[in-house]
């Protein structure tokens, strides 16, 4: 079956919006042919009833794959089926929740490397967000939610886990994933569709290829790492490694350990190792230039401007002039999109962290919307976006919302980097989504006739801001938001 071409319609009415949303809205909602051609499940009637009155039924069910059973292809999974669509959600590993399933690294691996694992986390690791803001729209991330063991408002890595698994449960995801299966390559077909070759772990051959109306791509980006560029480092005789990599403080104990980075995993990995290494310094790019400060809290903990130089003799030499004698550096740098099994007919290049050309982050215009992505915009509470990505994309498929026109889409994207010149940001910060996450998510919930993201829960993330940058030793254990919680845990209620 082929996807409806709801790429061609042309737009009928225009609005005026924010920066993402400076292109004309292009909702048609398709009253001539409202049957659903697959039985969805239906849900407790206090999920229905937040959603605003129905749109008409989609008029085509479509098989379609969804690479990843993170929380993105679970979202999108759902999204797609509650739809009427036919999802075949491929994963690598034996289980759902990607990121969350916290595993270690093989010990004989490139500490640089991906090391063929995918979740970055680190043993220790709570969430930096509360958990009122994290969770699905319709299905709250609560302490109290059936299966919750782990009450704290940033609760350990496990927690979010089993919150994914109770996801995938209650919306009787797992049947559609095929678990321990990776995507080794996608093709567009000359006849329409979408050939997707995949393979089962362990097996020796070329993979099996198969036919889809349309790919959805959610293979997360938080695995494969960027590196920080030193001088002299070939000949500096330490060790280096990427957060990626990183579990326990355990193997610094009495390490002199240099940390790249100012982001949230740099803040707290350098607490970590803190407890047993000799001493911590924190490289950050954007300090000033002299910055050499022992940090409050930790009293083998300093910050410094970036390293200038390695050198042979194993010191680390940093823009202000001190100079350390260190063990090891760790890049705790970010990550890259990575699609390694998607070739040139993708018609999406990856150039310095830019997917390009992109539709709002999700489709490129020359293939929408046979291709789409979830979950690429960075800086975000990141399940709430999912879903209503998942919802735009779902809808799309079935026809019931209609995109611009290839042309126009392409006019959007050319006019969203104009936007990010002027601003000033770099290249690779295309998906950074700091400021204006709330706009997007909004566009597209107006794309949905969904209600916009809760006031309440946009508060409280930037509440949250604010606390990590005023105590970023104790954020995930003192907070002024109280009113916030109790909103939410109030909000929660219809739903728990
Ligand atoms: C250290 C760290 C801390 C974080 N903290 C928070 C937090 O506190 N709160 C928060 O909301 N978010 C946090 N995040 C962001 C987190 O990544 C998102 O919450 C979310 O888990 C991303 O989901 P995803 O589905 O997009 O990607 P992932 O979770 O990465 O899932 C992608 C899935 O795709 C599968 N896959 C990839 N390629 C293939 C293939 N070729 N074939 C088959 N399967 C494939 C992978 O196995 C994986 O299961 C954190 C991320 C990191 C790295």
């Amino acid at each position: 079956m082929r996807a409806p071409a709801a790429t061609t319609h042309q737009s009928t009415r225009s609005t005026t919006h924010g920066p993402w949303c400076n292109q004309t809205r292009h909702l048609h909602q398709r009253g001539e042919k409202n049957k659903r051609i697959q039985t969805v499940r239906t849900l407790p009637p206090t999920v229905q009833s937040s959603h605003p009155p129905p749109m008409p039924m989609p008029s085509a069910s479509l098989r379609l794959a969804v690479i990843g059973a993170g929380a993105a292809g679970l979202a999108a999974a759902r999204e797609l089926r509650r739809e009427g669509h036919a999802p075949v959600v491929f994963e690598r590993a034996a289980a759902v929740g990607g990121t969350w399933l916290y595993a270690p690294p093989a010990a004989s691996s490139d500490p640089l490397g991906a090391a063929a694992t995918h979740s970055s986390l680190y043993a220790s690791l709570r969430t930096n967000l509360p958990r009122e803001t994290m969770g699905f729209l319709d299905f709250p991330f609560a302490a109290e939610a059936p299966g919750s063991a782990d009450p704290r408002r940033f609760p350990g890595h496990e927690e979010v886990l089993r919150y994914l698994e109770a996801f995938a449960r209650l919306f009787d995801l797992l049947r559609l994933v095929r678990f321990e299966t990776e995507v080794l390559r996608v093709r567009r077909e000359d006849r329409g569709g979408w050939a997707v070759t995949s393979r089962k772990l362990g097996d020796k051959g070329s993979g099996e290829e198969e036919v889809y109306d349309a790919v959805v791509v959610c293979n997360g980006h938080y695995t494969e790492p960027r590196i920080a560029v030193i001088p002299g480092v070939d000949a500096w005789p330490g060790k280096q490694m990427h957060s990626h990599n990183y579990r326990v403080p355990e193997p610094f104990l009495d390490q002199v350990v240099i940390i790249i980075g100012a982001s949230a995993s740099a803040v707290d990995i350098s607490r970590d190792i803190a407890s047993t290494a000799k001493e911590v310094h924190i490289a950050d790019r954007s300090a000033p230039v002299r910055t050499c400060e022992k940090q409050p809290g930790n009293n083998n903990l300093w910050l410094h401007s970036m390293i200038d130089r390695a050198e042979e003799d194993g010191s680390v030499v940093f823009q202000d002039g001190s100079t350390i004698k260190a063990d090891v550096i760790m890049h705790c740098t970010g990550y890259l999109y990575d699609f390694p099994f998607l070739g040139d007919d993708s018609t999406i290049t990856v150039d310095d962290n830019r997917i390009d050309p992109l539709y709002k982050h999700v489709f490129p215009p020359e293939v929408a919307p046979q291709l789409s992505f979830i979950g690429l915009p960075w800086k975000v509470i990141p399940f709430p976006l999912f879903e209503l990505q998942s919802k735009w994309v779902a809808r799309v498929l079935s026809g019931r919302i209609m995109l611009p026109s290839k042309e126009e889409m392409m006019e959007d994207v050319k006019a969203f980097y104009s936007k990010l010149e002027a601003r000033g940001w770099p290249k690779r910060y295309t998906h950074n989504f700091s400021n204006y996450q709330f706009e997007y998510d909004d566009w597209l919930a107006e794309q949905c006739s969904h209600i916009p993201i809760e006031e309440w829960r946009k508060q409280m993330y930037n509440f949250n801001g604010i606390n990590k940058a005023v105590r970023p030793e104790s954020y995930r254990d003192e907070w002024d938001d109280d009113h916030l919680v109790a909103e939410a845990n109030e909000y929660f209620k219809k739903y728990l």
